[in-house]
């Protein structure tokens, strides 16, 4: 083989491959049958609700826990034997975990100093890393002179100083205000373009994960319910669990008369049957997910379903205005539009709502 052929494969191998892995506490199944995997520079993301297994899976990819079955490997290689500190893996955690007693600069030469860069060397990098993070005035301090937001950023410049083959970060915003996390949320999306480091990303926030995501992994007591990009997961989702966890769709009961027909439904409403996707395998526990914002008060387009709906509240949310309707053919739905749209005035009106069938998904 020549070493061009040979570059080519092991670049097209996953940087990171979870497979089957399994993980109990006692009676607790904290991971159950985990399988994924990172391509090389991929931004993943898990999501999911607090204790439905997303650290634990960090912490045995970065050896810091064992799994009861299944394998974790990296480029390749099967970490079985490897200890954390042989896996080339760059951590940031929620509570920056930056030593007190050392500089700024020498908190991010660490990893540096214990692999041991000569001193030039390090210089130069510690130097690339403070400009990285825009922190280039700031390396002769003291973490406890920093803000959370600038000690989460050396943080995450100590994490890639030593260039590692993943970045594992857990909840990194989670410490800051609303502002500040935004903020950050914008350097990690440009840092992760710059660097093109692989990345497996922590929240169970759905906005940060929208936001910075290749592709998102959605947990739920211990396994993953959906894995895509987002804007797929957004428009697709597989389960009613994940249209509730990443858009609050509302899950309507399906009336009498539905009929499955592999990906598609036809369901009869107010006299008429019309057509929707549908990922269920069988009518039982099913339900319509309608988006909050594929239900209009305007007349859209013809393909349309038009209900009608009594307005029980209007609540302005800054952009949009969230409306609690009552439907007679789908029960309770809210809906999101946009605030010129809508007025206060409507409350206890029965007026006419436009729902975009190409937007509803009849799901699990
Ligand atoms: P997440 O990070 O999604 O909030 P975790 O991975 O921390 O969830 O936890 C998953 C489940 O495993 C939870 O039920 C949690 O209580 C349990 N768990 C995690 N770590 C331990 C541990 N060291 N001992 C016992 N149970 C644990
Ligand atoms: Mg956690």
């Amino acid at each position: 083989m020549t070493p061009d052929v040979a570059q080519t494969k092991t670049s097209r191998r996953p940087r990171l491959e979870l497979d089957r892995i399994t993980k109990r506490y006692g009676k607790v199944t904290a991971v159950d049958d985990v399988s994924l995997s990172l391509a090389e520079g991929e931004f993943l993301t898990f999501l999911g609700q607090s204790g439905s297994g997303k650290t634990t899976v960090l912490k045995i990819i970065a050896g810091f826990e064992t799994c009861d079955d299944g394998a974790v490997r990296i480029a390749g290689t099967d970490m079985a034997r490897k200890p954390p500190r042989d896996r080339d893996i760059g951590m940031v955690f929620q509570n920056y975990a930056l030593f007190p007693h050392m500089s700024v600069a020498d908190n991010i030469a660490y990893g540096l100093r214990r692999r041991k860069w000569p001193a030039e060397r390090r210089r130069a990098r510690v130097r690339q890393m403070l400009e990285l993070v825009r922190l280039a005035e700031l390396g002769g301090r003291s973490p406890r002179e920093l803000s959370g937001g600038q000690q989460q950023r050396v943080a995450l410049a100590r994490a890639l100083a030593c260039e590692p083959q993943l970045l594992l970060m857990d909840e990194p915003l989670g410490a800051l205000d609303r502002a500040l996390r935004l903020d950050l949320e914008q350097e990690i999306r440009r840092i992760h373009r710059s660097t093109g480091c692989s990345v497996v990303y922590v929240t169970h926030d759905r906005d940060e994960a929208l936001a910075l995501s290749d592709r998102i992994a959605v947990f739920h007591a211990g396994r993953v319910v959906g894995l895509d990009e987002p804007a797929q997961l957004y428009e697709r989702p597989p389960t009613g669990y994940v249209a509730r966890l990443l858009t609050d769709a509302n899950l309507a009961e399906l009336p009498d008369g539905t009929a499955l027909r592999g990906d598609v439904a036809d369901i009869v409403l107010g006299g008429r049957t019309v057509r929707f996707r549908s990922t269920a395998t069988r009518t039982a526990g099913a339900r319509l997910a309608v988006p909050r914002t594929s239900i209009s008060l305007q007349p859209q387009h013809e393909g349309c379903l038009t209900v009608e709906a009594r307005v029980d509240d209007v609540v302005f949310l800054g952009e949009h205005a969230r409306i609690d309707l009552d439907t007679t053919v789908l029960g309770s739905l809210i809906a999101h539009v946009p605030m010129h749209q809508t007025s206060d005035r409507i409350i206890g009106e029965t007026l006419r709502i436009h729902i975009d069938p190409a937007r509803c998904q009849v799901v699990i």
